[in-house]
């Protein structure tokens, strides 16, 4: 089936006069599962492209994708023919036997990055936690370091493992569950000369700086883009130092950013960089890929159960080759660039509330002026009410991270819903 006739038979999903099938009740959601979400009120059912429809047969447009994850929007065909064909082949064996797939899908990541060699895990907080145990490994093994140190910013965010939410650099994560993970440095992004005394100032007994851990983008700490001058300037103070660049390119990698990596918006390569939410476009996928030092773990010493079993990898080939075969990566600068002058016209017509649009490709934030009441959850409720899914990221920056096969025609629909939301909220 068309992603057109899927969208087109998905319009109505409810025959007027029916009634939902399945009645849902949030309490007796929340008696059952932890509360580790703030949720909003609202049950997806189903997703056709970038819309989805709650249990209530009302229509959203979704510009949430999963947090920056489903790529190719909901129900796509080429997803729905690899899941099928891959579950009815094999879906899982172990990584003690060559799994064709994960071969397969690495070489594709090989071919369109500067990686040599990868590592497949399910999430991108393992992906980083990947990545942290191979640059200790390389600090006591290539570097001689006996206290390893991995520099990393503040408002970062590298997942919600004990070892991630240390290199994240912001407290509210961390916040209750110390001891935390030793060997952990933070400093403000995008300053070079932090990281220059940073290296300087470690360098003390057995302790030494052996790697930066940093996303091209920062996501979550609120849409920033790394600064050109800044990373070309780590590049070369890693070079000099043998101190491994990691990127975590979790979030804004994958043709997120309108190119296939963040870190080709600035010029530089990463020695490791990790990948996960939007490689899959939506199965749990995660992935570490290094450019040198690919040989720093021996049999055993790292490993995932589930990892690169044959089902994700035959969806996530599906979802790459999908991302090039329809030429996805231009839709995203094309539309990226829609939505960014959208929003900066609107930000004009707001301007005691809105400081600031920023962001690449598809990964979009619209900053809020901090001495207002309003925040980004806020708004995101108003949203909600006009049938838009938006995600803060932070309190004050409200995120558009809409599936890379938007339309230009469903962008207009966004612009005119934050506008309208703009209008009710600000009143
Ligand atoms: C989401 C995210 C992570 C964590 O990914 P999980 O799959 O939730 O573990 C790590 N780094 C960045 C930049 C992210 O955006």
């Amino acid at each position: 089936m068309s992603l057109q006739s899927l969208l087109e038979q998905a319009t109505n999903p409810l025959e007027p006069g029916s009634t939902v099938s399945n009645p849902f009740s949030t309490d007796s959601f929340d008696a059952a599962v932890m509360s580790t979400y703030t949720r909003f009120p609202l049950a997806l059912e189903r997703g056709a492209g970038c819309r989805v429809w709650d249990t209530q047969g009302k229509e959203y447009l979704d510009f949430v994708a999963g947090i920056a994850t489903c790529t190719l929007g909901h129900a796509h065909p080429a997803m729905v023919e690899a899941v099928t064909r891959q579950i009815q082949k094999l879906h899982h064996v172990s990584n003690l036997y060559y799994i064709p797939e994960q071969g397969e899908l690495a070489q594709w990541i090989i071919q369109h990055s500067c990686a040599e060699r990868v590592f497949f895990c399910n999430s991108g907080a393992e992906a980083n936690e990947a990545a942290i145990k191979l640059a200790r490994k390389y600090a006591h093994t290539v570097m001689d370091i006996e206290k390893p140190i991995i520099v990393t910013a503040n408002a970062s965010f590298h997942g919600r493992t004990l070892a991630t939410i240390t290199a994240t650099g912001q407290p509210k994560y961390q916040k209750y569950f110390d001891p935390l993970v030793p060997g952990f440095h933070y400093v403000p992004y995008n300053d070079i000369g932090a990281v220059e005394s940073a290296i300087s100032e470690l360098d003390e007994g057995d302790y030494r700086v052996a790697a930066i851990l940093i996303e091209p983008l920062q996501g979550e700490g609120g849409v920033r883009p790394g600064d050109t001058t800044y990373f070309r300037r780590l590049r070369e103070i890693c070079d000099e130092t043998g101190v491994l660049l990691i990127f975590d390119e979790v979030q804004v990698g994958m043709g997120r950013s309108g190119k296939l990596w963040g870190y080709e918006h600035l010029g530089v390569e990463p020695d490791i960089f990790t990948s996960a939410k939007g490689l899959g476009g939506g199965i749990p996928i995660g992935a570490m890929m290094s450019k040198k030092f690919c040989d720093v773990f021996q049999p055993g010493e790292h490993a995932s159960t589930f990892g690169g079993n044959p089902f994700v990898c035959g969806v996530a080939l599906a979802v790459c080759q999908t991302l090039e075969k329809e030429n996805i990566l231009q839709n995203v600068q094309e539309r990226g660039e829609q939505l960014r002058e959208g929003l900066r016209a609107i930000a004009l017509k707001y301007p005691h509330h809105i400081t600031e649009v920023r962001g690449w490709g598809l990964i979009n934030g619209l900053e809020l002026q901090a001495d207002i009441q309003l925040t980004a959850a806020d708004i995101v409720k108003a949203a909600i009410q006009q049938g838009l899914l938006l995600v803060p990221a932070g309190a004050k920056v409200l995120r558009f991270v809409p599936p890379l096969i938007v339309t230009e025609a469903e962008i207009n629909t966004a612009l005119q819903a934050v506008d309208q939301v703009l209008s009710t909220v600000t009143q």
